[in-house]
């Protein structure tokens, strides 16, 4: 009797949880539409979807159908209300601290950032977070705030919250963000590799939804991979899985500071990339990585240069896809400034370098996200606790 009553209360809290994690993920919808993603019994559905309304945490309103025909059927919709609780996502890079607060649906109830300058430590870097947090906080309109996930540059200690020895950063290391934060505000922190977060935000709410193998490709001062295979990311014995930009694609090419010869680093990180650009078309101001791409926009030889200096990067990407299989690749952080041009070209150099070429093809495109998919996902890290029934579940569940 006792292991059956377990396996009901079980059932009813997967099928809660399911249904929650649809909603978000949809952004709201009508019965019928949630019905046909769930796979559920209607009634389960409808009895669910009536829970979080008694609750105050969804509200209905009715819509026509399809606003173009007079004759449109009338339907009702549901929306996560203002009494839904929110979330809070902070992306640390190495120049800035980028905060969103959202509700469940990851929609933007505010965002706020703060720059990082030279000279900072461990306790101005608490302390900004600290003060970018709270913020935030104040965006959420009185709703309760269930966690913050913060995106980091790593590498990280995840289980443990700290950010370890990062490097180019001020000289920081060994940080307990996690328990420093969660002491200074009461509120749980989740932390989380600026890529994984990126794949995270694709996965529950950018263009990986129904994809379940992919990659997230974070371009910026550094290149790393989210990894998601079989709908699950990738962290690897260590944690460590996805550091692509220390790939050796040169053995004899330019010291990484990891202090390995010809990483992938060396060539294709941004800041390697605009120096040499600088070089390359001298005539030209080149101050950022959004200004040479678009001088490729302009220019057919700019456009050529950055597909060959890219090719390391797409080489990397073509022994991904022969190991891994993905469906997707998507370019993320600053590379989704890339033009249009060069990720297909990127695609076809790596199509054609597949060994299933003609059976398998591997889409490459830019995210979903532009450049702050790292700071949506640090979002979806909490969501992604609720989801998995870890955080706020009595909040969304009154009754149970
Ligand atoms: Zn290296």
């Amino acid at each position: 009797m006792k292991t059956k009553g377990l396996n009901s209360e079980q059932t009813k809290r997967s099928n809660r949880l399911l249904v929650l994690r649809l909603l978000s993920m949809m952004g709201g919808g009508s019965r019928t539409e949630l019905t046909g993603r769930v796979h559920l019994a209607k009634m389960t559905v409808s009895n669910i979807t009536a829970e979080l309304l008694q609750s105050g945490i969804l509200y209905e309103k009715e819509t026509l159908e399809n606003a173009h025909h007079s004759a449109g059927r009338r339907q009702m919709l549901l929306s996560f209300s203002d009494k839904a609780p929110a979330v809070i996502g902070v992306w640390i890079s190495r120049d800035s601290l980028t905060g969103i607060v959202t509700d469940p649906a990851l929609s933007v109830l505010g965002r706020h950032s703060l720059p990082l300058k030279q000279g900072e430590t461990a306790e101005t870097l608490l302390e900004k977070l600290e003060r970018l947090c709270k913020r935030l906080a104040e965006g959420a309109q009185g709703r309760t705030v269930l966690g913050i996930g913060v995106a980091s540059i790593g590498p990280l200690d995840i289980q443990n919250g700290k950010l370890l020895n990062p490097p180019n950063f001020f000289g920081i290391q060994n940080l307990p963000i996690g328990a420093e934060l969660e002491k200074r505000l009461g509120i749980p922190v989740f932390l989380e590799n600026d890529t994984n977060a990126g794949a995270l935000a694709e996965k529950y709410f950018g263009s990986c939804v129904d994809c379940s193998d992919f990659l997230y490709v974070g371009l910026t001062n550094g290149v790393s991979a989210g990894i998601v295979l079989r709908d699950t990311l990738l962290h690897g014995a260590h944690g460590f899985a996805g550091e692509i930009g220390h790939a050796v694609v040169n053995p004899d090419g330019p010291l990484c500071y990891c202090g390995r010869r010809g990483c992938l680093e060396t060539r294709a990180a941004v800041p390697y990339i605009l120096r040499d650009a600088q070089q390359e078309f001298g005539d030209e101001e080149i101050p950022d990585f959004a200004a040479l791409c678009n001088l490729c926009r302009m220019s057919p030889m700019a456009e050529n240069w950055l597909v060959e200096r890219l090719s390391s990067l797409t080489r990397v990407l073509l022994n991904l896809s022969n190991t891994l299989d993905p469906e997707k690749i998507l370019i993320g952080h600053e590379g989704a400034l890339i033009p249009d041009r060069v990720l297909a070209r990127m695609e076809e150099e790596l199509n054609a370098g597949i060994l299933a070429a003609g059976h398998a093809s591997v889409k490459v495109e830019r995210s979903s996200f532009d450049c702050m998919a790292a700071v949506y996902g640090a979002a979806a890290v909490v969501l992604r606790k609720v989801f998995d029934g870890k955080l706020g579940y009595e909040i969304f569940f009154p009754a149970s």
